[in-house]
């Protein structure tokens, strides 16, 4: 379509009318023969557009200057095939355009009717060279001629100018619509290739789902496998459940009966709880009465009681001599417990006559219990146990160790050394006896505490054992003094009142007294055994059920060294001093002989104050209490003057009724 537009554009750019227009004067110089061939190409312009026949038309008056007749003419139109064809059919639209219907014009054969007259084969009758003025007026009409065919062709020039703008502005279209298709183009391609991009994208991904696919293709199977498991356990649990199920009512069946059993059991809870209770209180009637009787039975074996104690001959020490100490049986035989003593001293004065050996004199000794060598620890304490126990009824107990140094009395009653527990002393006993009685009495609604002081009064000054820290081994000056303003209590100051409740407490207080003991006994002169040791627990019970309150002291001394000084012994200085202490010590166990006599006596003034010991243990001597007193006996014939002493003493005590005991109850 384009090349048949383009077509007539060619044709008319080539043809540059103007430029080909014959002049007049170049006309004129060429000759009729140039002129024809001048004309050729403009015939062939006429002929490329079909306007022969309106140019021929317009020159009628041409045929006297041609040859070829009108007729000829004519018929050689008439020859002419009709050409069809993109030419032909342009001549044709551009006649059609002039709206004057025209012949059909032989294309190829020129139309020589326009000619002038010298153009062509048949050349016009010459005028006569004299005819100037023919020749004139033909060439007037040759000019007048040419001038409307260039008139003409002006006309023409215009047309094909104005076809030419025409078909520019077509061409400009054209290459407008070329631009825009071309840019549709790119962008249809730029579409293509994102669309392509697009596809490679969606490719990919379809690729990338597929390989999802298949791998939840695989977990599906895995969890199609798993379902299966599932199943197979839910199965299991299931019959699991039903095994629960049945042991389940099984056991509500159990349960119910049990409950039955709960509700029978509980009433019969219920019934024992009240005879329980019943119980308890016969119980404490019982107790009541156990006290009562206990007490009466410490009466009646009296309320100052005294045995003795001979120590064993230790190794290294000479044997006595047989029959220095005798233990004749009770009333009851053997079997029964000593409770008799016969001392053996000969009389040295008398017995030097005739080189005889001297006479002897026997004294015989009876007290509450003998404890002959052998007697053991255990042996001992059994028979203060039940003393002991007064304390916890509320009854004061004094123990005392008597008898001079070197008897036994600090074995008597902390033990033996090494820590040997058979060979334990009165104190770590009793202590151990009261605390497993107070956990049985607690059970009865009891509840006890114990308080624990330990003081030595050495030349009448009180210091304390248990003292810890800086005072450890001096310990500074104690004071007996009243608990408080009309308190009869008697409390030593600046001393330890330790709170003890097991045996381990115990054993710590009396390692401590010791070492307290041994730091203070720098001086040669064996202080321990000019001192009095006192073991004071305060115990306190409660039945907060019943609202009662008991409490007493429990007393334990080892006394000081009874033996005198020997008055044949020269009196140096450390002598004197000595026998200061000695004094001291008699002095102080004088007067507690003096307060239990005047107790006994029942004399209205008790001299408790003439003695420190005496002043400590006030409380616990006298009416309401209970004494027990060890007279300590060496079994060696070189201190039989002492033994015999110790034992006079204690006799004297033993004699002693201090009226009837009375508990500490509230
Ligand atoms: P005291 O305290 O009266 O001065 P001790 O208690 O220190 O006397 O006894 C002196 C020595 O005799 C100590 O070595 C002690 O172990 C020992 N002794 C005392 N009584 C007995 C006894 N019943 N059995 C064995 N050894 C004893
Ligand atoms: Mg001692």
């Amino acid at each position: 379509m384009e090349q048949q537009q383009r077509h007539p554009l060619l044709e008319v750019k080539g043809n540059k009318a103007p430029s080909r227009l014959p002049l007049p004067g170049s006309r004129l110089k060429r000759g009729p023969d140039q002129m024809d061939n001048a004309l050729e190409p403009e015939k062939k312009r006429i002929r490329g557009l079909g306007t022969v026949t309106k140019i021929a038309t317009s020159h009628p008056r041409a045929p006297p200057l041609t040859s070829v007749p009108q007729t000829q003419g004519q018929t050689t139109a008439q020859k002419v095939p009709k050409k069809t064809g993109p030419w032909c059919s342009t001549a044709i639209t551009t006649v059609s355009k002039s709206k004057k219907p025209v012949a059909a014009v032989p294309a190829q054969k020129p139309d020589t009717s326009a000619v002038p007259p010298m153009v062509g084969g048949k050349k016009p009758s010459k005028r006569p060279a004299w005819d100037l003025k023919g020749q004139l007026g033909d060439l007037n009409i040759e000019l007048k001629r040419y001038r409307e065919r260039t008139q003409t062709l002006d006309q023409e020039n215009q047309q094909l100018r104005a076809q030419l703008k025409e078909a520019q502005q077509e061409a400009k279209a054209l290459g407008e619509e070329r631009r825009t298709l071309k840019e549709e183009l790119a962008k249809v391609q730029a579409q293509a290739k994102q669309g392509q991009q697009e596809l490679g994208n969606l490719s990919a991904r379809v690729l990338e789902l597929e390989e999802r696919l298949g791998m939840q293709e695989g977990l599906v199977q895995e969890l199609q496998k798993e379902q299966l498991e599932l199943q197979e356990e839910r199965r299991g649990l299931a019959a699991r459940l039903e095994e629960q199920e049945r042991r389940l009512q099984a056991s509500e069946v159990a349960l119910s009966s049990s409950q039955a059993e709960v509700a029978s059991l509980r009433q019969e809870t219920a019934a024992q709880v009240t005879l329980l209770a019943e119980r308890g209180e016969r119980l404490h009637g019982l107790e009541m009465e156990r006290r009562r009787l206990h007490n009466q039975l410490q009466e009646l074996k009296g309320n100052i009681r005294v045995f003795c104690r001979v120590r064993p001959v230790l190794p290294g020490e000479p044997t006595p001599p047989p029959g220095l100490l005798l233990f004749p049986a009770g009333p009851g035989g053997p079997s029964d417990p000593p409770t008799r003593l016969s001392l053996s001293r000969s009389d040295e004065r008398r017995g030097t006559l005739n080189g005889a050996p001297a006479p002897t004199t026997r004294h015989d000794f009876s007290f509450d219990r003998v404890f002959p060598p052998g007697s053991g620890q255990e042996e001992v304490f059994e028979e203060i146990a039940m003393l002991v126990q007064s304390a916890l009824d509320g009854y004061p107990v004094c123990i005392f160790a008597y008898g001079q140094t070197g008897s036994g009395k600090t074995f008597t009653m902390e033990g033996g050394p090494g820590g040997d527990p058979q060979l334990e002393g009165l104190i770590p006993r009793a202590l151990r006896h009261l605390f497993s009685v107070a956990q049985e009495l607690g059970d009865q609604g009891w509840t006890y505490r114990f308080v624990a002081s330990y003081v030595e009064i050495y030349n009448e000054t009180v210091r304390d054992l248990l003292a810890t820290g800086a005072r450890k081994g001096q310990g500074g000056e104690c004071k007996i003094r009243r608990a408080g303003p009309g308190s009869e209590e008697l409390t030593v100051t600046n001393a330890r009142y330790v709170s003890v409740s097991c045996e381990k407490e115990v054993e710590a207080l009396l390692y401590l007294a010791r070492q307290n003991r041994a730091v203070a006994c720098t001086a040669q002169n064996e202080r321990s055994s000019r001192s009095h040791s006192v073991f004071q627990l305060q115990i306190t019970g409660e039945h907060t059920g019943r609202g009662l309150q008991c409490g007493a002291p429990l007393n334990l001394v080892d006394l000081a060294g009874s033996e005198r000084l020997d008055p044949g012994l020269a009196l140096g200085a450390e002598e004197r001093e000595r026998l200061r202490e000695t004094q001291a010590i008699n002095s102080s166990l004088s007067t507690l002989g003096l307060v239990i006599m005047a107790l006994s006596n029942k004399e209205s003034h008790v001299p408790y104050r003439n003695s420190k010991l005496t002043y400590l243990l006030q409380n616990s001597l006298g009416g309401s209490a209970k004494m027990l007193m060890f007279v300590n006996i060496s079994p060696l014939e070189e201190n039989v003057s002492e033994s015999l002493n110790s034992l006079r003493f204690a006799s004297k005590v033993n004699q002693c009724v201090i009226g009837t005991a009375q508990a500490n109850r509230k």
